[in-house]
């Protein structure tokens, strides 16, 4: 540069040192925007997952349920939904204490996320309570959800978690519904599957009720 405009060396050093502020300038603004960027991320991680068991939380469901049951109603496609709870799961924390009513559920999530993914990763799990979670189904009418719900079911009623030596057994609740035509938003739908859950508790419970 100094060669081709013959500048005098003052200037050439001047030059440089501006070109380095600059630089260094916008090196650190990169930074920032990047750590910014990342940290919004990680909030939004955050806000839509459960800290515990790693699943996508309650805000994460009302959002996809929402959205999933206008398109569907809107484009006439099937939606169903499971609901599950895990049974008397009060006497497991009062037996083997919080910490191992923990590691349940986390348990209980892997499992159930790897029968989902040994099968169709469009259906979605959420933690939608302490022990409860939803399952939805996008495009499955009532009839199609059968093989994975019993799949769930089976896995989880036969599941024993080994914590500190014990193995703890459980078993689930469970109410799975479809949309109908008369559902004017998306809690009529939801009513129904929690109304089918809560029959299953009502009767005995470890049983599936699906209307
Ligand atoms: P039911 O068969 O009627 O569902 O009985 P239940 O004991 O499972 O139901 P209940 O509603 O009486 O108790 C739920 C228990 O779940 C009580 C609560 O402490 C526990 N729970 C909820 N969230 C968590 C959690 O994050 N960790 C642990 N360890 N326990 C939890
Ligand atoms: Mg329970
Ligand atoms: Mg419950």
């Amino acid at each position: 540069m100094k060669i081709k405009f013959d500048f005098p060396m003052a200037t050439f050093i001047e030059e440089w040192i501006y070109l380095v502020i600059f630089e260094a300038l916008l090196y650190s603004y990169v930074g920032m925007i990047l750590r910014d960027s990342k940290l919004k991320l990680r909030l939004l991680e955050f806000a839509n997952h459960d800290a515990l068991t790693k699943t996508e939380n309650y805000a994460a469901y009302e959002a996809k349920i929402n959205d999933l049951f206008d398109s569907s109603a809107k484009n006439k496609l099937d939606l169903s939904m499971m609901m599950f709870d895990i049974d008397h799961f009060k006497k497991v924390n009062d037996t083997y204490g919080h910490l191992a009513g923990d590691k349940v559920l986390k348990h209980v999530a892997d499992v159930v996320q790897t029968v989902i993914n040994a099968n169709d990763t469009k259906v979605k799990l959420y933690r939608t309570g302490g022990e409860e979670f939803n399952v939805i189904f996008p495009g499955y009418d009532l009839d199609s959800t059968k093989s994975i719900v019993k799949e769930i079911f089976a896995a989880l009623n036969h599941l024993d978690v080994n914590i500190n030596g014990q193995d703890i057994s459980i078993s689930i609740s469970v109410g799975v519904s479809t949309i109908s035509q008369a559902d004017m938003k998306p809690n009529d739908f939801y009513t129904r599957v929690d109304g089918n859950l809560y029959y299953s508790k009502r009767n005995g419970r470890m049983r599936i009720t699906a209307i």
